[in-house]
């Protein structure tokens, strides 16, 4: 630790607690930093990983996201996916926004823990790092404590990752209090990594009220004002809106915002978001890049992207449907099951085919026989969930299904529900259930893992992340993932009881998958000669699954469901 009164001036303290990663030359990594104004949900993820796919899917750039959360939670893993949509889980086990899905499967990779700053986990190291007597006396502040905290990650993840461009995402809205200091931080980052290597994107909103019926920039103006007034100065601006772009607004937000008119970008609504990097390479996002970045272009086309093209024209193609229902208790948050839906709609493509959803709030079924809720679907898909709200209703859907040759498969809760029910229905135990739901239940199938038994608080202290898995010979998993190991992502504390194994294969269960070492069930599946596809995993197999890669099981469960169809 130096002694600043010895440094001359401000500037050197500020540098030290900067935390540059040591060998670190700027320049070699450049940043895109992209901003949201106007409203929240303005598409900045879906933005940037579009930008993203195309300069690394097209250009072969090494392209790193990372996502800048302005909440105080350590991670996503104790918000309510009904107020904030699908947890997601990378293979090393952190708990994310669903921002960090999009990301993996628009750039075809899989990303880990530095991809995913939240406010909380930034907080929690500056506190750690005052009580361990890192700061010496000095009061700690925003600048340069903070914001140096930020920099040092995004510059650590540049050398890490050995990345061309670290992609920035800042959560939340330009004017939140939340994300100020992210702002703040990446000021100082334009001003200290040179014009050259930081590039500035804003997304605004163009309303477009229907009582005018024309399209308004005043937001947008205001939007702009709020971001410029953090000294930051955007190198291109995003409109979303409703319609296309007019030209007149093009031109008002240029002259408001300094921005050139040709790098005023419209993007309006579009039904098939697969489109949207293609479109963005039309309007020459990527050459405004490379120019403002001095990055060299490179004209060539690597063989991804012509693969995600044509994907995406197959989507558009696709004249035939098949009708998917998913049974939940957040049906009416589509994005608390925004994976499952992604799997879906990037894998029957391959088939041909397109997916509608039919939703199932299964809190509302109450009535075994009623079953009109499930009428006119080729599969069903029951997902994960937590407590018990709506399980009695899931079990049933399970039943019918079962019992209905209609294709299945069930997702970590479930894979639980299936077991219950087989084990109640099949093999006639009648108070099968899980001691999640009945702690003290006679008959439980399902228990909590014997390394759950002890754990102590909610964050981040289940069966997280990526495990390999051993996959049976003969079965229906192993003709569909052609190996007899696989690696998928898991986010549970409960699963089969061992005791139970014995009678639920004796009355036809395959348990297809399992853990290498332990004893702990992760697919299970009926024979072909008592249903044509009744599948279930311990994991979620829709964290994986990527348009370029579907997940094999979620494409044995689409081909079932269309061979359904054709028979119907
Ligand atoms: N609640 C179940 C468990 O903890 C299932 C979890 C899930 O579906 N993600 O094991």
């Amino acid at each position: 630790m130096p002694d600043f009164q010895e440094l001359s001036g401000k500037t050197q303290e500020h540098e030290f607690y900067n935390n540059l990663p040591e060998g670190y030359a700027a320049g070699k990594t450049k940043y895109v930093v992209v901003t949201g104004s106007v409203i929240s949900g303005v598409g900045k993820g879906t933005f940037t990983s579009c930008l993203g796919n195309l300069l690394k899917l097209k250009h072969g750039l090494n392209v790193v996201p990372i996502k800048l959360e302005g909440y105080l939670n350590c991670d996503s893993g104790t918000l309510n996916p009904y107020r904030h949509g699908e947890v997601f889980v990378l293979d090393d086990g952190m708990e994310c926004d669903l921002d960090l899905g999009t990301y993996e499967r628009m750039l075809n990779t899989n990303l880990t823990k530095d991809s995913f700053v939240t406010a909380g986990r930034i907080f929690k190291t500056i506190i750690d790092k005052e009580r361990a007597g890192k700061y010496l006396g000095r009061d700690v502040q925003f600048i340069p404590h903070v914001t140096g905290e930020i920099k040092g990650i995004l510059r650590g993840l540049a050398m890490k990752s050995d990345a061309d461009i670290v992609m920035v995402e800042i959560g939340g809205t330009v004017g939140d209090i939340e994300n100020s200091y992210y702002l703040e931080a990446m000021r100082e980052l334009g001003h200290e990594e040179g014009r050259d290597n930081v590039c500035f994107i804003n997304i605004v909103y163009i309303l477009e009220p229907g009582s005018l019926g024309e399209q308004k920039s005043k937001a947008a103006q205001l939007g702009l004002r709020a971001l410029m007034s953090t000294g930051i100065q955007p190198s291109i601006v995003v409109c979303r809106s409703e319609h296309p772009l007019k030209e007149s607004i093009r031109e008002k937000i240029s002259i408001y915002s300094n921005v050139p008119v040709e790098r005023v970008i419209g993007l309006f609504d579009t039904k098939n978001i697969y489109k949207v990097p293609i479109q963005l390479m039309e309007m020459g996002v990527d050459k405004m890049i490379f120019d403002i970045l001095k990055l060299k272009n490179s004209s060539k086309s690597h063989p991804d992207f012509l693969k995600w093209e044509q994907l995406s024209e197959k989507m558009d193609r696709a004249k035939s449907k098949i009708t998917i229902g998913i049974g939940g208790k957040y049906t009416n948050v589509h994005d608390s099951y925004m994976s499952i839906i992604k799997a879906l709609e990037h894998t029957a493509p391959y088939f041909g085919y397109n997916v509608d959803i039919k939703w199932i709030e299964t809190t509302e079924i109450c009535d075994g026989k009623e079953k009109g809720c499930l009428k006119g679907i080729d599969g069903l898909i029951i997902p994960g969930g937590f407590g018990s709200r709506g399980v009695e209703g899931k079990i049933d859907c399970i039943r019918y299904v079962r019992e209905n040759n209609i294709p299945f498969l069930g997702l970590c809760l479930g894979f639980q529900l299936a077991v219950i029910e087989f084990a109640r229905n099949v093999c006639g135990i009648k108070d099968a259930a899980s001691t999640e739901f009945n702690t003290k239940t006679k008959e439980p199938v399902i228990c909590i893992l014997p390394e759950q038994e002890e754990v102590k608080g909610l964050g981040g202290t289940m069966r997280l992340g990526g495990y390999d898995m051993k996959v049976k010979k003969g079965t229906s998993a192993m003709r569909l993932y052609g190996s007899d190991m696989a690696r998928e992502r898991f986010r549970h504390r409960y699963n089969v009881n061992t005791k139970y194994i014995g009678v639920l294969e004796k009355n036809g269960i395959v348990f297809s998958g399992m853990a290498p070492e332990k004893k702990i069930m992760q697919i299970l599946e009926l024979p072909q000669k008592m249903h044509p596809f009744f599948l279930a995993t311990q994991f979620h197999a829709e964290y994986t699954s990527k348009p370029l890669a579907p997940n094999p099981l979620f494409k044995g469960f689409v081909e079932a469901a269309i061979n359904y169809s054709k028979k119907k």
